[in-house]
């Protein structure tokens, strides 16, 4: 997967090259460029924001450097594969989907991260301030290849954060990223439960003993005790993801 990232902080994005993604991206998995906007603004203060139109608190982000930076990326991109363009967008086309993080779009979820391990080419652009001038968002919406994505109900100080857990959370699923694709299967909101808990070794620790069941071999017993923390934990922490009972 070709991932593009604009920002005016390029180096929140360091932190890709650590961990699993650090790999995921040294052996050719996921293919991240990290764009500067301030390389696309070109008066001599490499300006990247202006006071909101109609007053109030705060400044706004221009539309130019907004536009140079996507049309360039979208240009490499269609370079580099001519066919993608071709289809309509809601017509299998796998033109690169544009991601604006913000805190008035849809919530992500792991099924959306899921849906957008499927693409081929994600750009995320990252707002500061006030957001960005909302032409840019229109302009670009006109191709139907445009989601504004919400990390969840509070407000960041910018895209960044929200779109390294995004990309976190979507590299992970890509295949081969993961060494063992069944650790994903079974984890939190994979099918709308929170996961078991977990345990290791010792047996005991500080006097608390790790539940028998699970020392007992017994793989149906540890399976059913397993789905049952599960059900009760959803029930306790978030009773809203359970179907709703007849
Ligand atoms: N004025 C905006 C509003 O009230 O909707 C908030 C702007 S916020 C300070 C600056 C940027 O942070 C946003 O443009 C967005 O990119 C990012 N951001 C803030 N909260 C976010 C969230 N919950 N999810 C995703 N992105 C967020």
């Amino acid at each position: 997967m070709r991932i593009d990232i604009v920002t005016i902080f390029p180096g929140y994005f360091d932190t890709l090259e650590l961990s699993l993604l650090g790999k995921a991206k040294d052996r050719g998995l996921l293919d991240v460029r990290v764009h500067d906007l301030r390389g696309f603004a070109h008066d001599r203060h490499r300006t990247v924001d202006d006071t909101p139109t109609g007053g109030g608190a705060g400044m706004v982000m221009k539309p130019e450097p907004w536009g140079a930076a996507l049309d360039a990326i979208l240009l490499s991109a269609q370079e580099a594969e001519p066919g993608v363009f071709d289809a309509e967008p809601d017509n299998g086309s796998q033109a690169p989907l544009i991601i604006f993080p913000s805190p008035a779009g849809e919530v992500f979820s792991q099924s959306m991260a899921r849906e957008l391990a499927a693409e081929r080419h994600l750009v995320f652009g990252c707002g500061r301030y006030e957001g960005i001038d909302q032409r840019v968002v229109d302009e670009y919406s006109a191709g139907g290849r445009v989601r504004l994505i919400s990390l969840g109900d509070y407000v960041l100080n910018g895209g960044e954060v929200a779109t390294l857990a995004m990309i976190e959370a979507i590299g992970r699923l890509l295949p081969g990223v993961v060494g063992n694709p069944e650790s994903l299967v079974e984890e939190s909101h994979e099918d709308g439960l929170l996961e078991y808990p977990s345990f290791t070794k010792p047996a005991t620790w500080r006097g608390r003993d790790v539940p028998p069941v699970l020392l007992s071999g017994n793989h149906a017993a540890i399976a059913a005790w397993r789905q049952q923390q599960r059900i009760d934990r959803t029930r306790a922490v978030r009773p809203e993801l359970l179907p709703p009972e007849d």
